[in-house]
């Protein structure tokens, strides 16, 4: 197999398995129980907290674990809408979010907020311009990712937060899929609030990290037990807060010398696709993205077919679009890049990591080409 998913979920390191399995097995305390086997729990879990904090350069007690990133985002959307919502009802947010924020989004619509969702030019990065001019006197947020999860494409947060600052608006950002593969330091980016996932980064599935700056006002979406500051209740899965933190500090030891090999890796890959397949576009080409993504938009065929053409052939690719969640309507990424529906439907997203190396991306280059040979040479659209 050659797994060219990795904006969809990672494999767990297996340091951080190893650090997990302890408190999988013998060490099960409940870290909220008085008793010292529980006080090691207890220990186990602020260390970690720590050494995630010491990584993006921020203070533990800014650290809130969640079950995963979509929670943290639900969190930092619901938690200063409703907190701050005797201040004013309008949030900003962008066209190109995650369903873990747009839907969340909504859900605040029905509520009765008001929001705007920023446009994005054809590179697929918002105009900062464009945010200044959505602001209101009742704004209380603006919610913009890092990086886009089909495209890569690395919005321009440190401006966008200089925005917000000056005009004393909380910004909050989903990181989901930058942390890890990009340099990353609260204090650089700006931003107030911060989503990050495990799973994306090498650690487990279950497990997200909200940031959140000392002294921003959030009420707690889950009710219960006084867990993480009264933010979050729920006892802490303690094996995955583990596995994350080991998992946050290899991604950070790492990121570098991976952004310098995955980059070189899709530049390569992106050329020789280019030149192979006729009628095919490098979605977010040109501007700045994170270096391991690549979305390419094929004409005259659908993604979905392309991915289960080179699932076939033992290559895991995604659409990057809704369709993967059984909806078939074209990425509203794309779509709101200005892409017509038909060449939306035929993106497929590749996203490199670790494990890859050059021969797998020959092989796809390959394997790609057959396949949107075939599929076009059945298609109406011969071009
Ligand atoms: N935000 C972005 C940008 C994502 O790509 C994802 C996952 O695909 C999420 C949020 C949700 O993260 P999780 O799977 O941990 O809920």
């Amino acid at each position: 197999m050659i797994y060219l998913d990795h904006n969809a979920t990672t494999p767990l390191a297996p340091t951080a398995l190893e650090a997990m399995l302890p408190y999988l097995r013998e060490r099960y305390g409940n870290p909220s129980s008085p008793y010292r086997f529980g006080n090691e729990a207890r220990g186990a879990v602020e260390r970690a907290r720590s050494r995630i904090a010491e990584c993006i350069g921020c203070k533990p007690v800014e650290i809130i674990f969640c079950a995963s990133g979509t929670e943290a985002d639900n969190l930092a959307l619901r938690g200063v809408a409703h907190a701050l919502e005797a201040r004013g009802r309008h949030i900003v947010t962008t066209a190109i979010e995650h369903p873990a924020v747009l839907h969340t989004c909504k859900a605040l619509e029905r509520e009765g907020f008001r929001l705007t969702y920023l446009p994005v030019s054809d590179d697929g990065a918002v105009e900062p311009g464009a945010l200044a001019a959505s602001l209101c006197p009742d704004t209380i947020m603006v919610s913009a990712m890092h990086a886009n999860n089909e495209t890569g494409v690395l919005q321009p947060i440190e401006e966008i937060a200089a925005i917000a600052r000056r005009r004393g608006v909380l910004l909050h950002t989903d990181a989901v899929q930058s942390v890890g593969k990009v340099p990353f330091r609260v204090d650089d980016l700006g931003a107030d609030l911060i989503a990050f996932s495990g799973h994306k980064l090498y650690g487990p599935k279950g497990i997200g990290v909200l940031y959140a700056r000392r002294g921003t006002q959030l009420t707690s979406v889950i009710t219960g037990g006084g867990h993480e500051l009264g933010l979050r209740a729920g006892t802490e899965n303690v094996a995955a807060i583990i596995g994350l933190a080991e998992a946050v500090c290899l991604a950070f030891e790492e990121q570098e010398a991976q952004a310098v090999r995955l980059g070189a890796l899709r530049d390569r890959f992106e050329r020789r696709v280019c030149a192979a397949i006729r009628r095919i576009k490098i979605n977010g080409e040109g501007t700045p993205r994170v270096p391991s993504t690549s979305s390419l938009s094929v004409q005259g065929v659908d993604g979905e077919s392309i991915v289960l053409g080179l699932d076939v052939r033992g290559i895991c690719v995604s659409t990057g679009s809704a369709c993967s969640t059984g909806e078939d309507e074209p990425s509203h990424v794309l779509r709101a890049m200005g892409r017509p529906a038909q060449e939306a439907r035929g993106a497929i997203r590749l996203s490199l990591g670790k494990e890859t190396r050059e021969a797998d991306m020959d092989t796809t280059v390959q394997v790609l080409t057959e396949t949107v040979e075939r599929l076009r040479s059945i298609s109406s659209d011969r071009g």
